[in-house]
């Protein structure tokens, strides 16, 4: 036993007369603590969590910095393990598997996976500002100083990211001097501006004209070192994709599923087939209801001309945010008449326009408060299509059509996301809120959507089963790509092929979602994972006889964002 598991055997001894008890009342005290000192340890992720204590630090990079990450790891795995998961209650057991996946996780990023030598867009300093400035629970003063002794910090912090890059992708290099670029116009321009505003009176910018300097100085510095990087001889730049061994580890330990990845992606491919079979179905069963010409051979296509036939029904933009909030007592009325799920008529969703500083892309989303500002709203944001031209308006209300919107607004509202967020709240765990599995979150709403038509929500029309097809493909297809990009090797024209032609996306989608595959790992395949889970375990009750669904939906929710396979443990 080391020095410092010691000290934390003692530390967890304070409350206890004897010997150390392993229970409940103690895993929560270790809780709180391990949380406290998490945020000590990453305090740029605390900031953005709303909590302010160490708003002030802007940790560089450094190998002593990692060593001191690693023994923190370490340390807090080895006081994990002197609890057994088996003697504390659901909720306890379910933190955990989440806080030992996490510590488990973080060591695996720094050692092995790497990111921090090779994704120069790791390093940005602009949110760990903007976020101490648009804080709700400090003072002004305090604001001031956290800011100023950040500012102070950004030469260091950008010189050990230059320190660190050896090897890296041409496609992160791209987006680190993007991003990066926009930090300097933000520091000069935005930023100033916005502290004056917000700190009338304190002079904050020009008090800090030497920092800001230094720190404009210092990223103008770490884009210099990027454009460089593909200007050396030899120059080869790495490869994004991970490879498997890296894939199939990284999936274990984001995704955390009972299957490994290689199986989810072979079950995408069976799933993509039997939804490709099902579309022929309807595109025959609909065909001369829309065209009077005979319906092409090659049957992609014929779906793919009847997808945009339907698409013609859509909102209008300059009511588009009306049809949205339109829906929500529908889909409410309809989730309750048909005994699907219980929602707490006194927490009701509330949609508004997306405010502007959030508003860059057009669309949906659901904006939660964070964990230490509890008592905020929950809202529905939605994007107005004012700024969009004639054009770009219609290819998003095409998109977005008549049926799709629906099933968005099943997805991000009820009973998607936002009544599975209600859910989690009702049994609060910080633990779970900051460390809960993507999995979970987006399976369920994935699965909602197909639970909701599953019950006649539509009708039964064959046009909203057509366009739940190609809304569902997208998840299934994101799996397939990012599983065949990144482990098989594919390049941009095999994902094209996939995105257009087999999944009928618009090209302008088709290429965003390429470079999201180029950038990112394993988290496309979080929507088709949780689904498939989510609907696996619910066809394994059922066959067990004295199956109800909505009970079965509220208990599955109950556990919160956890691992559906731990769920499934518990719900056995
Ligand atoms: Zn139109
Ligand atoms: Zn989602």
């Amino acid at each position: 036993m080391n020095k410092i598991l010691t000290f934390s055997l003692i530390l967890l001894c304070l409350g206890c007369s004897k010997k150390p008890q392993f229970d409940d009342t103690t895993f929560d005290t270790f809780k709180s603590r391990f949380i406290l000192a998490y945020w000590k340890q990453n305090p740029i992720a605390a900031t953005s969590a709303g909590y302010h204590h160490y708003d002030s630090l802007l940790p560089a990079y450094t190998e002593t910095y990692r060593n001191e990450g690693r023994q923190f790891c370490k340390t807090y795995l080895d006081s994990l393990n002197l609890f057994k998961p088996g003697n504390l209650q659901a909720s306890n057991r379910l933190d955990w598997v989440l806080l030992q996946n996490a510590l488990t996780s973080q060591l695996f990023y720094v050692d092995t996976f790497k990111a921090w030598q090779w994704d120069p867009s790791g390093y940005n300093i602009a949110s760990s500002l903007a976020e101490v400035l648009q804080a709700k629970n400090i003072t002004n003063s305090e604001k001031l100083s956290f800011i100023e002794k950040r500012l102070a910090a950004i030469p260091a912090y950008y010189k050990a990211a230059m320190e660190n890059i050896v090897d890296p992708t041409a496609e992160h290099i791209k987006l680190a001097i993007e991003q990066n670029e926009g930090t300097v116009n933000y520091i000069l321009g935005g930023f100033c501006a916005e502290m004056d505003k917000l700190m009338p009176g304190m002079k904050a910018c020009s008090e800090n004209k030497y920092f800001i300097a230094m720190a404009d100085e210092a990223i103008r510095k770490y884009i210099e070192f990027l454009k460089a990087i593909p200007q050396k001889p030899n120059y080869k730049a790495r490869d994004f994709r991970i490879g498997k061994t890296l894939y199939e580890r990284k999936f274990e330990l984001d995704i955390q599923s009972k299957g490994s990845a290689v199986e989810i992606y072979q079950k995408a491919l069976i799933r993509k087939r039997a939804l490709h079979r099902q579309m022929a179905g309807l595109t025959s069963q609909l065909w001369t209801k829309y065209f009077k010409e005979p319906q092409p051979k090659d049957t992609l296509a014929a779906i793919q001309q009847l997808i945009q036939k339907i698409a013609d029904k859509h909102a209008h933009r300059d009511s588009f945010m009306e049809s949205i909030e339109a829906q929500i007592p529908q889909l409410t009325k309809f989730v309750s008449e048909k005994n699907l799920l219980y929602l707490d008529p006194k927490k009701p969703l509330k949609v508004r326009r997306t405010p502007a500083y959030m508003d860059g892309v057009a669309g949906a989303s659901i904006s939660a408060p964070g964990p230490y500002d509890s008592d905020a709203e929950t809202f529905y944001n939605v994007s107005t299509l004012e700024k969009m031209s004639a054009e770009q308006a219609e290819s998003y209300l095409r998109e977005y059509n008549f049926y799709v919107l629906q099933i968005l607004n099943i997805h991000e509202a009820i009973p998607g996301h936002y009544a599975q967020l209600v859910y989690a709240n009702q049994s609060p765990s910080l633990v779970k809120t900051l460390f809960g599995n993507g999995a979970m979150i987006e399976g369920w709403a994935v699965y909602s959507e197909r639970m909701m038509l599953e019950n006649g929500y539509g009708n039964n029309e064959p046009e909203m089963e057509l366009m739940y097809c190609k809304w569902h493909l997208r998840s299934v297809c994101n799996t397939i790509l990012d599983y065949s990009v990144h482990v098989l090797g594919w390049d941009q024209n095999q994902a094209m092929d996939l995105l257009v032609n087999q999944a009928f996306q618009q090209d302008a989608e088709a290429r965003g979602k390429w470079r999201r595959v180029s950038l990112t790992q394993v988290q496309l395949c979080s929507y088709f994972s949780g689904y498939t889970e989510i609907y696996e375990l619910r066809e394994r009750l059922k066959q067990k006889g004295n199956f109800d669904l909505k009970t079965f939906h509220e208990k599955l929710l109950s556990y919160g964002s956890s691992p559906v396979k731990e769920i499934a443990q518990m719900m056995k």
